[in-house]
């Protein structure tokens, strides 16, 4: 028999893992709920009633033992590797320091189904896909297990990821590693991959589509660009004021419930090292912004100290930060505004397909009305396409006629 573990509220459960991976029973397993989000179920059958999955859960207790106020820097790599990251590309600079220690690295992929899945990789060719923010949960699967059998066997590792899920591994290893660097995201929070498979499939044809990738920097580091590639060589740009789902991310629209209120948000941070985009910078400075994107660094403790100064030379640009700046202009406060109508979203979603629900709940209009839009846009890009396709099988004789009658007019 299956029931809900209910180690803490659904406000406060962040789907972060540690419940599932320190079972000793294999009891716990994270099942997707009413709107998508993935809570733990306990298989009763199995459970010895060790209370393991309570001690480990961090939204009952948020571990605090990093610094209060934390050390701020505002820095970037080489511009290479900038273009292929979301902000300064600090992550490939911690993550390059522990590969060449021999260890290993673990953070976020996008995978052949379009899956945000944790991986771990230990050759730095390895690194380019888990760059870049990709704006859905991921699964951790049992990433904590895995590291704690690598830093067993010696080895170095850095484990990259959102605040709760570091505060999870934390508290799943229960001491202090020499040899683990745990680096933590500013986090506005996360949509579900329930979401993020229902606006690709609304989208894009599914077989169609070869590439998706978040925060493209095309056109300047401050744009929220995506850009999906398509099998047949066609690319289509996204950006937060077109596309609904960097539409809904940003307005906080289908944010995980456990997001409005995050206790991991702000200091004691969970990170050794967290990395952010450093907003605002030019209110501060404007000589240390830069178009290809500026991190933001907080050092949470001495170990963080101590490995900064090592990658220091491998960096383009570093400046301290007054702490307080930083600490106002970003997500590092708890609370966070959520879109009005988050619960209409979902209201509807249990109806209508992803698309129709959250323009209705983005504009604030009824279904009808966006289903009657969406029939008109849709005969409109008919007539567009059929006058397009007539035009290019006409000959050219025809054409020139057809313009002096209407000229002649
Ligand atoms: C869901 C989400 C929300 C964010 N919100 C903010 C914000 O409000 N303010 C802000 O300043 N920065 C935010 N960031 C962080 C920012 O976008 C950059 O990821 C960060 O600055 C690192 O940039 P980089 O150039 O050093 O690394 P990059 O090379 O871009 O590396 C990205 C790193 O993020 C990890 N990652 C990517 N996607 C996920 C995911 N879904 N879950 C866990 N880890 C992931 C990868 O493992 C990798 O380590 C957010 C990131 C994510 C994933
Ligand atoms: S450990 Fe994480 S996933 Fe498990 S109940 Fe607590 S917050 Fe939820
Ligand atoms: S009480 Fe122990 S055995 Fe039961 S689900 Fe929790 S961790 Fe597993
Ligand atoms: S906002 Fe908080 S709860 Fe939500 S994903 Fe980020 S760290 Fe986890």
């Amino acid at each position: 028999m299956n029931r809900d573990i209910r180690i803490v509220s659904e406000e406060q459960c962040t789907g972060c893992g540690a419940c599932e991976n320190i079972c000793p029973m294999d009891a716990v397993a994270l099942k997707e709920g009413k709107e998508g989000f993935h809570y733990p179920v306990i298989q009763t059958s199995r459970c010895i009633q060790c209370g393991k999955c309570k001690e480990v859960c961090p939204g009952l207790k948020k571990p605090d033992t990093n610094r209060r106020i934390p050390k701020c820097r505002a820095a970037y790599g080489e511009d290479e590797i900038r273009r292929e990251s979301s902000s300064g590309a600090v992550f490939t600079l911690l993550s390059e320091y522990v590969l060449e220690k021999g260890g290993a690295v673990y953070g976020v992929v996008l995978d052949e189904q379009f899956q945000a899945i944790h991986v771990r990789v230990t050759r730095k060719e390895e690194l380019a896909p888990l760059r870049r923010s990709k704006y859905v949960q991921s699964n951790v699967g049992f990433a904590y297990r895995q590291i704690k059998e690598d830093l067993k066997a010696g080895s170095w590792v850095l484990f990259s990821g959102t605040p709760c899920q570091n505060a999870a591994l934390r508290k799943f290893l229960g001491k202090e590693e020499e040899r683990l660097l745990q680096v933590d995201l500013v986090c506005h929070g996360v949509p579900s991959q329930k979401s993020f498979d229902a606006y690709l499939k609304e989208t894009y044809p599914k077989a169609e589509l070869k590439e998706f990738l978040f925060r493209i920097k095309d056109a300047g580091h401050n744009c929220m660009v995506s850009r999906a590639t398509l099998k047949d060589g066609t690319v289509i740009s996204n950006t937060a004021d077109t596309d609904l789902y960097e539409k809904g991310f940003h307005q906080s629209l289908f944010l995980r419930k456990s997001c409005e209120v995050c206790p991991f948000a702000e200091p004691p941070r969970q990170g050794d090292v967290t990395i952010g985009d450093f907003w605002k910078l030019e209110e501060y400075n404007p000589a240390f912004t830069d178009p290809l994107g500026v991190s933001l660094v907080f050092l949470n403790n001495e170990k963080a100290d101590h490995i900064w100064a090592e990658i220091r030379p491998k960096l383009k640009f570093d400046e301290p930060i007054p702490p307080e700046f930083a600490l106002s202009h970003n997500r590092v406060t708890a609370r966070i505004d959520i879109h009005p109508n988050r619960e209409r979203f979902f209201e509807l979603w249990q109806e209508e397909c992803f698309s129709v629900a959250a323009r209705a709940a983005l504009e604030g209009r009824s279904v009808r009305e966006i289903k009657q839009q969406r029939q008109r846009e849709l005969w409109e890009d008919r007539k567009r396409n059929l006058s397009g396709r007539v035009k290019r099988v006409l000959p050219q004789q025809v054409k020139d006629i057809g313009k002096k009658i209407l000229k002649k007019k």
